[in-house]
């Protein structure tokens, strides 16, 4: 069983991360015995995805596949329900077909879930055993991980706190309710209402302009924290958890609404207990070190099942 090995996979809209572990549990994260980045397969991703997953375990026994997709995810079933960045993958049964094709389980993940579990058990929140992770970007995304493992509600979609309505007569968020957290932080909320306030570029050059003393990008840095702090005050009431870990590809970005909101959540909060914000530390490697963790548990799953 030594030589047995466990892969994630991280498919992104360009590229694929992969990272190849042993299928013996570790105490610590788990160790990359081969870990790396090849291009996304487009066109026929059952038999791409498989030819990576060959490729990289040739010297191995492969025992479990867990796949991380940008998308909604039907994870009982490893169906990818909807994929803005690869439409090639809706509506494919993509764990039952890899499963067939490589002849080991295989389980599909949400890519932010997965790298959720990797940040709450191994990064920036593996001191507590009650996480909230939020990844801040195009979209808003959260999960809430007690101890390692991820609460999702009865249906699979509790965490959402981007579609939690911070302004109620505000703008029409992709979810078709109006005035979500993420029609006001999401990347292109802010670019929309930098542009709109007369300011040129991304995210990025409204944080520079807020840097620089400019007025009207210290308005929506405001905005913007105030949104956060409600959202973050619902989720204290709700949720309580014991940190609150923030990532995602724009965390850099509205850096500074974050520390505005963590101050005007210290300042409002009264009967909270208000935890720890901090960044997320495990970069890109997350989702893929999400998904091999996932793997291991899968593997184990699979051989007590058989076992018992
Ligand atoms: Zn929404």
């Amino acid at each position: 069983m030594s030589d047995a090995v466990v892969l994630g996979l991280d498919v992104g809209g360009s590229s694929v991360k992969y990272r190849l572990a042993s299928a013996t549990p570790s105490e610590g994260i788990p160790e990359a015995l081969a870990q790396g980045t090849v291009s996304t397969p487009k066109h026929d991703p059952v038999a791409g995805l498989a030819a990576i997953a060959r490729d990289v375990t040739a010297l191995h026994r492969l025992v479990a596949v867990v796949v991380g997709i940008p998308g909604l995810v039907d994870e009982a079933s490893g169906t990818v329900l909807r994929s803005a960045n690869l439409p090639a993958l809706d509506g494919l049964a993509l764990g039952p077909a890899l499963s067939a094709e490589l002849e080991v389980p295989v389980g599909v993940i949400n890519d932010g879930r997965a790298a959720a579990v990797a940040e709450a058990r191994w990064g920036a929140g593996s001191r507590e055993r009650d996480v909230f992770t939020l990844a801040l970007g195009t979209g808003i995304a959260g999960s809430h991980i007690v101890d390692g493992r991820v609460v999702d509600g009865a249906h699979g979609i509790a965490g959402e706190l981007g579609h939690v309505v911070v302004e109620p007569s505000g703008a029409r968020c992709a979810c078709g309710q109006r005035g979500c957290l993420e029609t006001v932080i999401g990347a292109p909320a802010l670019r929309r209402a930098w542009n709109r306030a007369g300011g040129h570029g991304s995210p990025k050059d409204l944080l520079s302009a807020y840097e620089a003393g400019d007025a009207r990008a210290a308005r929506i840095i405001e905005r913007g924290a105030a949104a956060l702090a409600d959202a973050i005050l619902t989720l204290l009431a709700l949720v309580d958890p014991g940190v609150i870990v923030i990532g995602g590809g724009l965390a850099s970005a509205p850096h500074r609404i974050v520390e505005r909101a963590a101050a005007l959540v210290a300042e409002r909060a009264t009967f909270h207990r208000v935890p720890a914000i901090v960044p997320a530390i495990l970069g890109k490697w997350a989702g893929a070190v999400g998904a091999v963790s996932e793997a291991r548990e899968l593997a184990g799953c699979v051989v007590g099942a058989s076992a018992g």
